[in-house]
């Protein structure tokens, strides 16, 4: 699946042809300029770095702005030679799409389908696509072009008056508008077997199915070797086949990502085309499509437990973003599953307001186990106050079989104690602690006990579930234990809603702490003896605690 697009604006006036594209691409976040306009999922302040970041990430952009912006912004980087993601410069107005960048990306395959949504004619310039209608070096997925610069020779012959056959099934060029001649020296072959001397211009369908029955040893090397030996090319590998009882193998997995194909398994139910090839550990077998190579028995399910950061995209790790891609089914508490969207219309949303997190973790290991992508929404980190441990908890506690078959992943987030320190300077700069005032799962004398104890080692403190109407008096308790360690001067941090729109950061200290400044939304950070501040330059003040601690 290519990566959903950024469409990129500068301005609110290209907002509207913008939300037309995101018609087009449910999944495409759209940035704009923080200042010019409101309301877009991905806010940014510097258009060259937000461009040139999109572009390193290989994420293709939908610039809705003059193609000159986008070509000097790009232009440091067009030196570095390698996969470049499709680029293309739309009239803010709708009127024009220029495909720039990304031809081997399927540029011109955005370009048209932008064009066609906006009812206007693409401006292709790529003289093989114009003449023939397709781009003959851009397969459609399922198929491999064996060697780019054969192609590219092709291509050109084409282009000077060559005509070619085409030998074999390739659908995709049926309706293209190619010199076709039976009697043609040029020829475009789909096979999957290896290329043999100055031949056609090869393209391998997936076709390739390695069933692995040995499971130990060189794995990769023994694929490579049969399929060598049955004269079939590394590039027509469609997956390798495997007995799901091995499914939670490591080195399946590894042996899977060196060939670069997925793994797949079957049981007895599954039933294989005839082998082509059989030697010891693993037999060869070819399926009749690409598509009937790719529905050959089933994934592993995975199961990632996600952590979105504090709210706003561009916190997020690309590793959280690309599980949110992949997801089949999402689930969380509900704010975090509409803060982790958009989302295409065939992902499932379980979003739930129940508190019920081992039931929750429960529901993801069953659809996990059935072979789907599953992801599990925290907000912050899901490792802090969140739902990574009520997953272990719950697959600890499980005797499924089928759960502990699942890929299991913990993807960390920015947790909200990092995000508020970060916008108040450096408060967490020395040894510091967290804790959650909620005593829902945890008797309330442990956390008396934790706080004095903190509060006595002079640790700076982050305060996670800081107060709720079901706990109305925990905090002004807790603020009693720590004032019995701290002096009134020592600095406080509030962060409500960091990196959401309603975001509000207050420094002030504690004497001045009242349970009322704090509610549900907010991290508390106390500082430690040696926290200090300083006003910053424009406005408001810096606060930090240093590396150093005097020496007594
Ligand atoms: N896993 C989350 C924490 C969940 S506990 C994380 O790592 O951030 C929920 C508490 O986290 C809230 O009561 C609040 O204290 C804090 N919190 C979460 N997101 C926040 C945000 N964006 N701004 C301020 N506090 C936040």
């Amino acid at each position: 699946m290519p990566p959903s697009p950024a469409i990129v604006i500068l301005g609110a006036s290209a907002l509207a042809t913008a939300r037309r594209l995101q018609g087009l691409y449910p999944q495409a976040a759209i940035h704009g300029l923080r200042e010019r306009v409101a309301g877009v999922e991905q806010p940014y302040d510097d258009f060259g770095a937000t461009l040139r970041g999109l572009y390193r990430a290989g994420t293709p952009i939908i610039a809705l702005c003059a193609a000159g912006i986008v070509i000097r912004s790009l232009a440091p980087l067009l030196a570095e030679k390698g996969a470049e993601p499709a680029v293309l410069a739309v009239a803010e107005d709708g009127s024009a799409v220029v495909p720039l960048l990304g031809g081997l990306s399927g540029v011109n395959v955005l370009a048209r389908e932008i064009a066609a949504r906006l009812a206007v004619a693409p401006a292709i310039t790529t003289s093989g696509e114009l003449r023939f209608g397709t781009c003959v070096l851009n397969p459609p997925p399922g198929y491999v072009l064996a060697d780019l610069e054969q192609g590219k020779r092709l291509v050109s012959d084409l282009l000077g008056g060559e005509s070619l056959h085409i030998d074999g099934a390739a659908p995709w060029l049926e309706a293209a508008n190619l010199p076709l001649d039976a009697q043609a020296s040029r020829c475009i072959r789909i096979s999957p077997q290896r290329a043999e001397q100055g031949g056609a211009l090869l393209i391998h369908p997936r076709l390739v199915l390695a069933r692995c029955i040995a499971l130990d040893g060189d794995l990769p090397g023994t694929v490579r070797a049969a399929l060598q030996q049955a004269g079939l090319a590394e590039a027509a590998l469609a997956a390798l086949l495997v007995d799901a009882a091995a499914m939670a193998q490591p080195q399946l997995t590894a042996a899977a990502a060196e060939l670069g194909v997925p793994l797949r398994f079957i049981d007895t139910a599954t039933t294989l085309p005839a082998a082509v090839h059989a030697q010891a550990g693993v037999s060869l077998h070819l399926a009749a499509s690409p598509e009937a190579a790719a529905h050959t028995g089933r994934p592993r399910g995975r199961l990632s437990v996600i952590g979105l950061g504090p709210g706003c995209a561009d916190l997020m790790a690309p590793a959280v973003r690309q599980a949110l891609d992949q997801a089949e089914d999402v689930l969380g508490y509900e704010t975090y599953v509409t803060m982790a969207g958009p989302f295409r219309a065939e992902q499932v949303l379980h979003a739930s307001d129940n508190r019920e997190e081992l039931q929750r973790a429960a529901h993801a290991f069953e659809l996990a186990a059935q072979g789907r992508r599953v992801v599990m929404v925290s907000s912050g980190d899901p490792g802090v106050f969140a739902m990574a441990a009520a997953v272990l908890e719950a697959l600890e506690a499980s005797s499924e079989a089928a759960w502990q078959a699942v890929e299991l992943e913990v993807l960390p987030g920015i947790s909200a104690a990092l995000a508020t320190a970060a916008k108040a300077g450096a408060p967490l700069g020395h040894d510091f602690c967290m804790l959650s005032l909620s005593d829902n799962l945890k008797p309330w004398a442990m956390i008396e006990k934790r706080l004095d104890h903190a509060a006595a080692a002079d640790l700076a403190m982050a305060f996670y579930n800081p107060i709720s109407r079901a706990r109305p008096w925990q905090l002004s308790r807790a603020l009693d234990i720590v004032r019995q360690h701290r002096m009134p001067e020592t600095l406080v941090v509030l962060g409500r809603d960091i990196g959401r729109p309603a975001e509000a950061l207050r420094v002030l200290t504690l004497g001045e702490l009242t349970p009322e400044l704090v509610d549900m939304r907010t991290l508390v950070i106390i500082g430690s003896s040696q926290t200090r501040r300083f006003p910053r330059a424009g406005g408001g003040e810096w606060v930090y605690t240093p590396r150093w601690y005097p020496q007594d």
